[in-house]
């Protein structure tokens, strides 16, 4: 079809809706020529293991940031493409320009603040303890010379060695790890964010979490201190989804409300 043919269809679905809504103001016709223009690709890098947030459907991601990062994207006029790593090397990555952002359930601590810049907060997280049906485990200070894992690199790793000694912690790169080792008795608790942690109870028989709340964090995307041009276009995307709903209407996709 010839783009003049396909011009007159759509100026003539302009006309005929124009007719019955009796108003001309309706973005109906196709722009052609900015679908030709490729858009210009902005990588994420995650590690898509930290459900609802990011996980792996077969072969597609899925997950709150995967949503959210897509809006930004269209924002930007850019296409999304997500790189999954380990988390361990997704600040590493961003900073060597390997990705643009990292963006992962992503919590804003001083020390990495130093490393990398932050987008405004888009999402809160808790450091929780999960332990099994039976453990005796149910407090904090309970935890005192208990076996606890974590997830290499993540705050419940780096709080929990702080808290409760090196030898105490045994870090996965996975948090499924984490919690595999907890099944099989080779931890007494996992320490992990709580949605992830929900999403694990969920599917492993025998888990709780506990009620105490070990930290609570603020979730935001990683940008290279070098590219404060795009950390400002993010967060003007960030403000815009945030005001029209996008970014809840995302969340609660995927975290049914309590
Ligand atoms: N919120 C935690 C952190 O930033 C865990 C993130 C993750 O495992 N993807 O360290």
């Amino acid at each position: 079809m010839s783009k003049k043919f396909l011009a007159l269809v759509a100026a003539s679905a302009l006309a005929v809706t124009s007719l019955l809504s009796g108003c001309g103001a309706e973005k109906t016709a196709p722009d052609a020529d900015v679908k030709e223009t490729q858009a210009k690709v902005i990588k994420m890098g995650t590690n898509a293991a930290f459900p609802p947030y990011e996980f792996k459907e077969g072969e597609d991601f899925k997950g709150i940031d995967v949503e959210i990062a897509d809006a930004i994207a269209k924002e930007l006029g850019m296409e999304l493409e997500i790189v999954d790593m380990e988390f361990d090397s997704i600040i590493t990555s961003v900073q060597k320009g390997e990705v643009d952002f990292g963006m992962a359930g992503m919590t804003v601590t001083d020390e990495r603040k130093e490393e990398v810049d932050f987008t405004s907060s888009y999402a809160t997280g808790v450091q929780v303890i999960v332990v099994t049906e039976g453990s005796d485990i149910a407090t904090l200070d309970d935890l005192e010379g208990k076996k606890i894992g974590t997830q290499l690199g993540t705050t419940g790793d780096i709080y929990s060695k702080d808290d409760f000694g090196e030898e105490n912690v045994v870090s996965y790169s996975k948090g499924a790890d984490a919690i595999i080792a907890l099944k099989g008795g080779d931890v007494d608790a996992v320490i992990i964010d709580n949605e992830p942690a929900k999403a694990f109870v969920a599917d492993n028989e025998g888990l709780k979490i506990l009620d105490t709340e070990y930290a609570i964090e603020d979730y935001a995307i990683a940008i290279s201190k070098d590219n404060t041009e795009l950390l400002d276009k993010i967060n003007a995307a960030l403000e815009k989804l945030t005001a029209d709903g996008t970014i809840d209407e995302i969340i609660a996709g995927y975290i049914k409300a309590e």
